[in-house]
């Protein structure tokens, strides 16, 4: 029985009547851009992420990127994040002019390390991006204290990570800028590309909406130069069908994850590591990302069998051809080289069944001889 990495159609089914209405209303009102549709959406995502606004932005990659922009990052400055995530943190930075200053991770949460942070604070600091990767908030306390001892901003790369708590306080509800992706296979995906900041300081929102469409608040009269960084109406439209039923995915991703628990350890897989998840905080499985030193055969062997697996991520940014004139050499971030070489993504997506799941822990129990 093969099993796919993502089902999207599982999700699009039961909503689809729904779905083709909602469509058919944007199309009949020949509103795309910056509409109700849109509005509505940004306010319904600040109260659910507890901010006093939102701006609907056009992936996530530009939510990082207008985050980075409306700080004034540029050339000459450094920005602190991890050396493990999807290319766009880093990239962003990059785009701006400025430098990423690499960290690595801690091994066992795949999160950016405090103390690695602040051991890479330098005058030319400027801003602190933490990412809260494959659902589970990065250390929240302690990196607001690093900055606030800095003295810089936080922007927190919630892009896998919508609903994940930290305390009781949502993912994007901590630093000046939280970044959303709204991309198909993210918690709540679109009909295509689409992202989100919410920030806590409104006036810095206001920056934001600004450099959103080319920096003019007047049309072609233009106080700044931004970019067509626009969610569009139809997106907006598809995410708010979406959003009520969001808790419920969660929740069905959970008890997933708590499911292939007790699979692994009926199977006696205990070589097997699988997600830890720090007491304090929720974790919205995004990903489910297992490790094994026989990673290589285990997604080998899972491919054979027709059963989704990926490695997230492959290659640390320090060892990017890309980032090569950053200076970094192999060895530099163990825990992050070790996790592109011992980490493989099992399917996780809310509506994977009960049989689903055991022939995905059967098939890795066979890859590992058992
Ligand atoms: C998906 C993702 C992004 C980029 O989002 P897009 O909408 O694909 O541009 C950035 N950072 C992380 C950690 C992501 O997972």
């Amino acid at each position: 029985m093969p099993v796919p990495l993502l089902d999207l159609k599982a999700q699009y089914v039961p909503l689809r009547d729904q779905m083709i209405e909602t469509i058919t209303r944007v199309c009949d009102s020949q509103r795309f851009i910056l509409g109700p549709e849109t509005e509505a959406l940004e306010r319904e995502l600040a109260a659910l992420v507890g901010v006093p606004d939102a701006i609907g932005v056009s992936s996530g990659t530009d939510a990082i990127l207008v985050a980075l922009m409306a700080l004034g990052i540029g050339p000459g400055d450094e920005v602190i994040t991890s050396t493990y995530s999807f290319f766009a943190t880093a990239g962003c930075v990059v785009r701006v002019g400025a430098r990423p200053v690499l960290v690595d991770i801690d091994p066992e949460t795949f999160n950016l390390d405090p103390r690695a942070v602040e051991a890479a604070i330098t005058p030319r600091t400027k801003a602190i991006m933490p990412v809260h990767l494959y659902g589970q908030c990065a250390d929240m306390d302690e990196i607001m204290a690093i900055a606030a001892r800095a003295g810089v901003p936080v922007i927190e790369d919630a892009c896998q990570s919508i609903g994940a708590t930290y305390r009781g306080r949502q993912a994007g509800s901590f630093g000046a800028a939280g970044c959303f992706s709204f991309f198909p296979s993210k918690n709540l995906g679109a009909f295509g590309d689409g992202g989100l900041v919410t920030v806590t300081d409104p006036e810095f929102g206001k920056r934001i909406r600004l450099l959103r469409g080319h920096g003019a608040e007047r049309r072609y009269y233009h106080q700044k130069v931004g970019g067509n960084f626009r969610i569009d109406e139809l997106q907006s439209a598809v995410l708010r069908v979406k959003l009520p039923h969001l808790d419920q995915w969660t929740r069905a991703r959970q008890v997933n994850a708590d499911r292939y628990r007790a699979l692994f350890a009926e199977q006696g897989l205990d070589d097997v590591r699988l997600p830890v998840t720090r007491d304090d905080r929720s974790h919205i499985y995004n990903q489910f990302v297992i490790r094994t030193p026989r990673r290589d055969d285990v997604k080998a062997h899972l491919q054979a069998a027709g059963i989704g697996c990926e490695v997230y991520y492959p290659v640390p940014f320090h060892l990017q051809e890309c980032f090569q004139d950053l200076g970094y050499r192999e060895g530099a971030f163990p825990a992050a080289e070790s996790a592109a070489n011992n980490s493989l993504a099992i399917p996780i997506y809310g509506e994977l069944t009960e049989a689903q799941q055991a022939e995905v822990v059967g098939a890795i129990a066979k890859a590992l001889g058992r």
